[in-house]
């Protein structure tokens, strides 16, 4: 029944239960870490502990299950903790194929601690499926992880394709499907066969909530390995900013679909503009994504765009400094435009260009974001 209702349907109702108890069309939120067993010993009730699970993380995980059109779905205390959970539940010694370009937080934990958890890493050019193929090593290579659009040049990679590749060489594809979420794209439709998202991010939408989550297209021997590493490293989200996270995503295809078309109205406004060098964005015709997010995302290209400024990373800087509307912060994916000097953030050995802005669109006017952007660009020269 649940699966035939369209997917704001889903969400707008958080799959539509009513608690039994009261009437209530809001779940309670339950905050006991402990729950009483039966008398003869048992646990019928389903719950023993929280640090394994709460009543609320049930209630979002069914919601991102269905959403994604998967067979589970577990929630985290954050993306990382999401993030990190699945690559802990691989079996090790374990060789990856992971994205040059990608949330650089994570990159570096593969990079750098990932080492020491028995994962050895390849970093590849991740638009371009040739180079995947390449570093791929059959029967070694147990996960190729993916970001698309991608963190914060926002390449497009083909799913479809590196899905083929991964199965044919004996790996599971994980998908970092934070930016597209399930409104744009369903990565699992692609063969992927883990998707993570940093429910931080467009999940919630309010910048008010650290939370993550991996949704698997089978419940096996991974998806098992992946909750226990919630249970026992404890990177249990708590009840309460499970209880926001359901709030914030029953308006997430509303939020997403009008964020995606403010960027888009963006991008081709700043395109070919006079003080700006390029405007990267997979929803425009001309970016070397477009073909490929054409056919992978649907109603939009996301609401995360960046724009390259004339005049170097002085300029840059400068131009966020002049914004008024704009908040300077990191993070994306709130109902506040954000705009953040990415290689500030990333640091040493960044891939990203010293001359970009990343911008996190939110449900402001467009005009009043072009606007704030243009006074910014002018107050620069
Ligand atoms: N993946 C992407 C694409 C992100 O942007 C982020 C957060 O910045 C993460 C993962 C990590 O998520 P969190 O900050 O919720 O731990």
């Amino acid at each position: 029944m649940k699966k035939r209702l369209a997917p704001e349907t889903i969400a707008a109702q958080a799959c539509g239960h009513i608690d039994q108890a009261t009437g209530a069309i809001i779940p309670p939120i339950h905050l006991a870490t402990t729950y009483e067993r039966d008398p003869d010993n048992a646990y019928s009730k389903g719950f023993i502990y929280s640090r394994p699970d709460n009543p609320m993380t049930r209630n979002v995980e069914e919601v991102l299950c269905v959403l994604e059109g998967g067979a589970r779905a577990i929630l985290y205390g954050s993306g990382m903790a999401a993030a990190t959970a699945a690559f802990l539940a691989l079996e090790r010694p374990a060789h990856v194929v992971a994205p040059e370009v990608m949330y650089w937080g994570l990159k570096k934990w593969i990079a750098v601690d990932g080492r020491s958890h028995g994962l050895r890493a390849t970093f590849v050019d991740a638009t371009s499926t040739d180079a995947i193929a390449a570093a791929i090593e059959p029967g070694t290579t147990r996960m190729v992880w993916l970001e698309t659009p991608a963190n914060p040049l926002w390449g497009v990679t083909d799913i479809r394709a590196v899905a083929d590749l991964a199965h044919a060489a004996g790996a599971l594809l994980a998908v970092d499907s934070t930016v597209a979420t399930p409104v744009l794209t369903r990565p699992i439709e692609y063969g992927a066969d883990v998707v993570m998202h940093s429910a931080t991010k467009y999940l919630n939408g309010h910048s008010d909530v650290l939370a993550g989550a991996l949704i698997t297209a089978r419940a096996d021997a991974f998806t098992e390995n992946a909750a226990r590493v919630r249970s026992t490293l404890g990177a249990t989200i708590g009840p309460v900013e499970a209880a926001l996270l359901l709030r914030g995503m029953r308006t997430l295809h509303l939020r997403v679909r009008h964020q995606s078309a403010t960027a888009a109205e963006i991008a081709r406004h700043f395109e070919g503009h006079p003080r700006i060098e390029a405007v990267l964005y997979p929803g425009l015709a001309g970016d070397p994504g477009h073909a490929v997010a054409a056919r992978q995302m649907t109603g939009g290209f996301s609401g995360m765009l960046s724009i390259r400024i004339k005049g170097g990373e002085t300029a840059a800087v400068r131009t966020a400094a002049n914004v008024k509307l704009w908040k300077r912060a990191t993070s994306l994916g709130g109902v506040e435009s954000l705009l953040e000097h990415r290689a500030s953030i990333e640091g040493e050995g960044t891939p990203c260009p010293a001359d970009l802005l990343r911008l996190s669109v939110g449900l402001e006017s467009p005009a009043d974001l072009i606007a704030d952007l243009e006074q910014a660009l002018i107050a620069n020269a």
